[in-house]
C-alpha cells in the first residue's frame, strides 16, 4: 500500500528516515497510514497516530537470544522500537532494565500469595519512567532534524528532557505548571536548558504548547509529547518487555499502572500484544488495572459510571505527576481495562501517603506520590476482591520519593533529638533490641 504524507501530496513505498523497524504512522481510529514524520493527528479524522512496524521475522528463540545478548538497558529491545540499529552507540542516557523486586514483605501485609512484584523505575537516570519515552523521542528528533527539544510536563518529563538534551547535545526549553514540587523544578533546571513556569495547570501548559507548535516561534522544535508523541509513547512498551523477560518470558496475570495522560498504560498493553504475536511469551489472559488520585480521577470516574467518554476535571491532588484533568488516552485506557477484565480505581491523598510509607517500610523502596497512588489502588482492589491475591501481580513505582518529599515530610521526622549522652538516650525510651 502506498504511504502518504500528511499533506497528501506525495506517495512512496519506503520511509524517508531510518527509524529501524518503524514502517509508517497509522491512525488509531481510521487506520490511515502516513509517512514517518513529526505528525501526531490523522489528516482525515484527527485521530491520534501511532507507529506501525515491520516486526522481525524468524524464530522466537533467535529473537529471545538476540535480546538477551543486548545491553542492560532499553536498547536490548531495539528490534521492536522506532530507533536506528546503531542507537546504543549514540550519546544518550541509556535508561531502563530497572529492577523487578519480588516484594514478599509487602505481599504478606496485603495478603497476596500468588507473587507480588514492584517494577521500580525510580532507578532510571533522572529517577522516573519518563527517561524511557524521552530516549525514543530523542531518536525521532535527531531523525527529523530538530535542534530544540521541548515538552509540556507535570514535572518528571521536564527533567528527563533536560538531561537527555544535555547528553545528546541539543538545546532544550521545557514548560511546567509554575507551582510544582521543588524537587521537580530543580531537576528540570539543573541540566542547563531553559525552564518556563506557566501560570496555570498542566492542561493550560499543554494547550499553550499546542499553540506554540503552530507558530513560527516553535519552528524547529521537537515537543516530545506533542509533535513527537507517537514515537515518545513507544518507549513505554519497554516496561512490558522488561517485566515479561524478568518474569522468565512470561506475562504477569495482573498489572497495576498509574494514569496521567494514559499513554503508558496503553503502550504497556501494546507491548504485551507484540510479545504474544512474536511468540516470545505464551498467549494467556492478563488484566490491566489503572490507578488515579481521587483529586484527579477523570478516567476512574468514567470507568465506574460505565461511560466511554472521559469528562475533564480540574485537578487537586498531591500526586502532581499524574495531575492531567483531560487525559489524551483516557478512552483507550477504558477500552483496555474493560477488554482485559481489569478496572480503574482511585485513592485519596491520605491513602497515597499511607501507601508511600507502606512501600518504604516493607520493601525499602521510597516511591513518589505516583507510586503511592498505584500501591494505594492495588491495596484497595485486593481488599475489594477485584485483584486476585492468588495470581502474579506487578505494581509499578514510576518515580522517586526524593522528588516529592513534602508528601511525607510532616510525618517522617527524627524519632527523638537528644544530647549526645547515654543518659539522654536512655531517657528517650528507645529500647535497643
Ligand atoms: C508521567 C508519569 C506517569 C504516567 O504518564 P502517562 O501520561 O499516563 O503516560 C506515571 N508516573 C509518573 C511518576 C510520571 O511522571
Amino acid at each position: 500500500m502506498a504511504v502518504q504524507t500528511v499533506a497528501g501530496n506525495t506517495t512512496s513505498s519506503a520511509p524517508a528516515v531510518d527509524l529501524g523497524p518503524a514502517a509508517a504512522l497509522s491512525c488509531r481510529e481510521c487506520g490511515e497510514r502516513f509517512e514517518l514524520g513529526p505528525l501526531f493527528a490523522c489528516a482525515s479524522c484527527f485521530g491520534p497516530l501511532e507507529v506501525a512496524y515491520d516486526l522481525p521475522t524468524g524464530s522466537p528463540e533467535e529473537l529471545r537470544k538476540r535480546i538477551e545478548a543486548g545491553p542492560d538497558n532499553i536498547w536490548r529491545y531495539a528490534p521492536l522500537l522506532p530507533v536506528p540499529a546503531d542507537v546504543a552507540e549514540k550519546p544518550n542516557l541509556n535508561p531502563g532494565f530497572t529492577k523487578l523486586v519480588k516484594a514478599d514483605n509487602l505481599a504478606r501485609e496485603l495478603g497476596v500469595t500468588g507473587g507480588l512484584y514492584v517494577k521500580d523505575d525510580s532507578g532510571n537516570p533522572t529517577h522516573s519512567f519518563k527517561d524511557r519515552v524521552v530516549a525514543i523521542a530523542v531518536e525521532a528528533a535527531r531523525a527529523f532534524g530538530f535542534t530544540t527539544l521541548s515538552c509540556s510536563s507535570t514535572g518528571n518529563l521536564a527533567g528527563a528532557v533536560g538531561a537527555a538534551a544535555a547528553r545528546a547535545g541539543l538545546r532544550s526549553c521545557v514548560f511546567i505548571p509554575h507551582d510544582l514540587e521543588q524537587g521537580k523544578v530543580v531537576m528540570a533546571a539543573v541540566y542547563g536548558g531553559d525552564l518556563v513556569g506557566i501560570e496555570g495547570n498542566y492542561d493550560d501548559v499543554n494547550r499553550f504548547c499546542s499553540e506554540l507548535i503552530g507558530d513560527p516561534l516553535g519552528e524547529g522544535w521537537g515537543f516530545v509529547n506533542v509533535n513527537l508523541r507517537p514515537y515518545y509513547g513507544e518507549g513505554s512498551k519497554t516496561l512490558a518487555y522488561e517485566i515479561c523477560e524478568q518474569l522468565g518470558w512470561r506475562l504477569p496475570d495482573q498489572i497495576v499502572i498509574p494514569i496521567a495522560s494514559g499513554s503508558q498504560l496503553t503502550k504497556i498493553d501494546k507491548g504485551f500484544q507484540e510479545l504474544i504475536k512474536l511468540g516470545l511469551v505464551e498467549d494467556r489472559p492478563y488484566k490491566i488495572f489503572g490507578a488515579q488520585a481521587e483529586g484527579c480521577s477523570p478516567v476512574s470516574a468514567a470507568f465506574k459510571a460505565g461511560h466511554d467518554v472521559v469528562r475533564p476535571q480540574k485537578p487537586n491532588t498531591i500526586a502532581k505527576s499524574l495531575a492531567i484533568g483531560n487525559p489524551a488516552d483516557g478512552p483507550y485506557v477504558l477500552d483496555i481495562a474493560r477488554r482485559t477484565g481489569g478496572a480503574v480505581e482511585d485513592v485519596t491523598d491520605e491513602q497515597v501517603v499511607d501507601a508511600i510509607k507502606l512501600l518504604a517500610r516493607t520493601e525499602g523502596i521510597f516511591g513518589e506520590t505516583a507510586g503511592g497512588v498505584t500501591l494505594g489502588v492495588t491495596k484497595k482492589l485486593v481488599e475489594a476482591g477485584v485483584i486476585d491475591p492468588a495470581l502474579t501481580t506487578v505494581v509499578l513505582n514510576t518515580g522517586d520519593g526524593l522528588k516529592t518529599l513534602d508528601a511525607v515530610s510532616a510525618t517522617s521526622q527524627a524519632t527523638a533529638t537528644i544530647k549526645p549522652s547515654l543518659d539522654a538516650f536512655r531517657a528517650a525510651g528507645l529500647v535497643a533490641n
